[in-house]
């Protein structure tokens, strides 16, 4: 099977890379198996592409620890950021073709495409700007010692990332593993290999040595798995399920110990007080819950409202959602695609079902739109109860339940009553109850008066069982660097 194939998207012909990237170049896999990647707006396949097994792995863990050992370890860290910028600029100029191959195999929204194109080349840009700027301290121990700490890189990185976020995912960890000077083998989410690979043919023209970024595509179970039980990855950074998570970290466990960073699932709360202003909570309730087909890890799924304001709130937000317009991802109206695959798509319709036998109560939505395809009505449960599957479980669709509060301490108790603690809101217009609420909250991120808005300054991760270390911000680079002490005695007597 060939390396390039020309695709005909909606919006652009390009030619897709289909091949497994170790050392800069594309090759096919050593077992020679390739797999097929749908589309999920009209369920016939895109492409196939190449599949990277155990041994594919093996050749792209060398190629990432040669570089290591070699050619990047002496690369400027200010030539490492221009190069990160360089790849900012190669993507910036090619933002709509990446956004289509987003839009292809993942069901996005092309706008939604889009913007998750710019949030990873601002990415870049940030992280290229850190490259220079990572430094340790000298610490002032006694006047015969010179002592400081130097941030090292960790060695080869493995990143594992979900198919809801291809491109964001893939820059919120090479962006800041690259910066501190480590080299990485990423896999992409079988369901979305497309994106991926386009990136990786930028990566020459950017500048980086043959090695330093390697990407394969692959399963989980294969993969995957033989990245997370490597004796020579020193590291992984690990997006996806709560279950799958678990897994990699018994496989660090069991293997060489190496690090591990999870960024898992989430069960968010969105908290609206009476005196917040409904038309603009509208907005980010909708965002939070609907959202690219609600397949987002901090969707606002549960949303917990005011006794005050609650018959309001429910008919707003029934009407709000009529607006909402489903359908083709390239047209530039499309709010909400199909859901990404036909598992996905059935596990959420189960929910669906399960929480009307469960006795919730839906105000809107609960079936599937029209007779055919993967799209599914957003859905509004009411009269919910703790025990119910909808209530506990991440559904990853366009679902969210409606809990009733009296007081902020009931409210508080409803937002913590989950083992996740990925993300939360707030909408009031009292500071007292912003800052009270959300210092309250166990969840590694609150917004107040609005949702969902992540930047690549700010950090971002899980609380409980929604995972541990952080992506983005500088808090980042703590996550791809380990302190080396250095005590130089300087004079004096010999340590007794
Ligand atoms: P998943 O856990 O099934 O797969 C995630 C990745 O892990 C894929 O690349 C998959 O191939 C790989 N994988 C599967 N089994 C593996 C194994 N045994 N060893 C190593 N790798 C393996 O998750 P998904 O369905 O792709 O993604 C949805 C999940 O991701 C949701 O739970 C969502 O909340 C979460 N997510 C979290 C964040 C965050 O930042 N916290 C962001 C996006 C998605």
């Amino acid at each position: 099977m060939a390396l390039f194939q020309e695709i005909q998207a909606p919006n652009v012909k390009y030619n897709q890379p289909l091949g497994l990237f170790i050392n800069n170049e594309f090759m096919k896999g050593i077992d020679g198996k390739t797999f097929v990647t749908t589309n999920p707006y009209d369920q016939k396949p895109i492409v196939a592409v190449h599949e990277a097994t155990e041994k594919d792995v093996q050749v792209a863990v060398q190629a990432a620890r040669g570089a290591f050992e070699g050619s990047w370890s002496i690369v400027t860290p200010s030539d490492r950021g221009k190069m990160l910028t360089k790849l900012a600029d190669l993507m910036a100029a090619k933002l709509e073709t990446i956004a289509a191959t987003i839009s292809l195999d993942n069901g996005k929204a092309l706008s939604a495409a889009m913007f998750e194109v710019t949030n990873a080349i601002d990415c870049f840009r940030y992280y290229g700007g850190w490259a220079d700027k990572v430094v340790g301290q000298t610490i002032d121990t006694d006047p015969a010692s010179m002592t400081y700490t130097r941030h090292e890189p960790l060695g080869v990185c493995g990143l594992i990332v979900a198919w809801n976020l291809p491109i964001s995912l893939l820059s919120w960890k090479v962006a800041p593993a690259i910066a501190t000077g480590n080299t990485v083998v990423l896999k992409s989410a079988e369901l979305t290999p497309l994106s991926s690979l386009y990136i990786a043919q930028l990566i020459k023209e950017a500048g980086f040595p043959a090695g330093v970024i390697n990407i394969l595509s692959g399963f989980g179970s294969i993969a995957g798995k033989a990245m997370t039980t490597h004796m020579d990855i020193d590291k992984i950074s690990f997006t996806g399920s709560l279950a799958v998570g678990r897994q990699v970290l018994h496989a660090a466990a069991n293997s060489n110990l190496k690090k591990v960073t999870l960024e898992l699932g989430g069960k968010s709360p969105n908290i609206v007080f009476p005196d917040a202003n409904l038309d603009h909570v509208m907005s980010w309730v909708n965002v939070g819950a609907f959202f690219y087909q609600g397949q987002v890890c901090c969707a606002g799924s549960r949303i917990l409202v005011h006794e005050a304001i609650y018959e309001r709130f429910l008919d707003m937000l029934k009407k709000r959602t009529k607006i909402n317009k489903v359908g083709d991802p390239f047209d530039p109206d499309t709010f909400q695609g199909p859901q990404v695959s036909v598992a996905q798509f059935e596990r959420v319709m189960a929910y669906i079902e399960d929480g009307k036998k469960a006795g919730a109560t839906i105000i809107a939505g609960g079936g599937r739109i029209g007779s055919e395809g993967l799209f599914i009505q957003p859905t509004i449960f009411t009269d919910v109860r703790d025990d119910m599957a909808i209530v506990k479980d991440e559904i990853f669709g366009p679902v969210c339940t409606v809990h009733k509060f009296k007081d902020e301490k009931e409210a508080i108790e409803i937002a913590n009553s989950t083992h996740y603690g990925l993300a939360a809101a707030v909408h009031t217009a009292d500071l007292n109850t912003a800052f009270h609420v959300s210092n309250s909250i166990k969840a590694g991120t609150v917004w107040i008066n609005n949702f969902g808005l992540i930047n690549p300054q700010a950090p971002f991760g899980g609380y409980k069982q929604s995972g541990f270390g952080r992506e983005l911000g500088s808090y980042a680079l703590e996550a791809y660097t380990q302190v080396k002490l250095v005590r130089c005695w300087l004079a004096g007597p010999v340590f007794p």
